[in-house]
């Protein structure tokens, strides 16, 4: 299967700051439809290339196209952008701050109003419709936040750590809504350091570090390709003498519980699990493609 069209192409990003390199070479798409995942450490270069989409960063080189076009300023009044310094007016009451925005996005005012209710009540929070942002808690502000992103029905979404210190529910409602705006066409991109949340969520991911793009692609193909497997194991006794024996090991984990071995993807098993068993009270064995988080860590280490 041919690979989806990309709607926002960003190619070779450069920007220091003093002598700061922020970005050096940032690139990578995102097809109509999907959901990316846009993870790095922290200092990485997410928000300055996030800024960059919004025009928001003066770029000492490097481009950001939508439809295979220079981004033009009406562009960006189909673009939803959640930014990582919340940017919502604290005496505004929650309805009329996200009716304004849908205005200021070129809707009439009928529509700002009931889109500003559709997305307030579909992510709980129709029963304080009328209240000041700055009487709402961090997780309600950061609920009409992604309203904000949302209200004027952009085609592309932009989002700096949405899911930073939400609870479960909200995460859920956050997701569920994201899953949806995929669903129906748009491009999403969010940055997280969660990362078993977007292996949950998104389909595709780039992984920035120093300024770079690392890794990006599929999540499954990533996963299938990784010179790396995820071993897990349990047993009674001296595990450590067992798991010496074993050929490939990059690094190992120990919960208390259970070791967490990541091995070269040719390492041969069979022998391995053979003194295993041999060893007696193997209680837990499993041998997968590495998480996200494991090819996380290779990619940045
Ligand atoms: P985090 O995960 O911590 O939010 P990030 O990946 O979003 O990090 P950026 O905020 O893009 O990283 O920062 C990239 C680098 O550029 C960092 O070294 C940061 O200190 C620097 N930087 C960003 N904005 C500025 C600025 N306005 N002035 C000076 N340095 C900056």
């Amino acid at each position: 299967m041919y690979p989806p069209r990309p709607v926002l192409s960003i190619r070779d990003l450069h920007k220091n700051f003093g002598n700061i390199v922020a970005l050096d070479g940032c690139g990578f798409d995102v097809p109509r439809g999907r959901m990316l995942g846009f993870l790095g450490p922290n200092g990485a270069g997410k928000t300055t290339t996030m800024r960059a989409i919004f025009g928001l960063v003066r770029l000492d080189s490097g481009s950001v196209s939508w439809d295979r076009q220079p981004i033009r300023p009406h562009d960006r009044l189909r673009f939803g952008y959640m930014p990582e310094e919340r940017g919502l007016y604290p005496k505004m009451k929650a309805h009329d701050q996200l009716s304004y925005l849908g205005r200021l996005h070129g809707m009439d005012q009928d529509k700002a109003s009931d889109a500003a209710d559709y997305w307030l009540d579909r992510l709980g929070l129709a029963d304080r419709r009328m209240d000041p942002i700055e009487v709402l808690s961090h997780g309600n502000q950061q609920r009409v936040q992604l309203a904000a992103a949302l209200v004027h029905n952009p085609d592309l979404l932009v989002l700096d750590e949405p899911f930073a210190g939400l609870d479960p529910i909200a995460v859920e409602t956050m997701s569920d809504a994201l899953r949806e705006q995929a669903a129906d066409g748009k491009a999403v991109v969010f940055s997280s350091h969660q990362l078993d949340l977007v292996e949950d969520l998104c389909e595709d991911v780039a992984i920035i570090d120093a300024g770079q793009i690392v890794v990006e692609g599929t999540v499954s193909d990533l996963k299938d390709a990784a010179p790396i497997r995820h071993l897990e194991l349990e047993v009674e006794g001296d595990a450590d003498t067992l798991l010496n024996t074993l050929n490939g090991v990059r690094s190992t984990k120990f919960d208390g519980v259970r070791h967490t071995v990541i091995i070269d993807a040719d390492t041969d098993l069979r022998g391995f699990l053979a003194r295993a068993q041999d060893a007696g009270r193997l209680r837990h064995f499993s041998y997968t493609t590495p998480s996200l988080t494991d090819l996380f860590r290779e990619a940045v280490q």
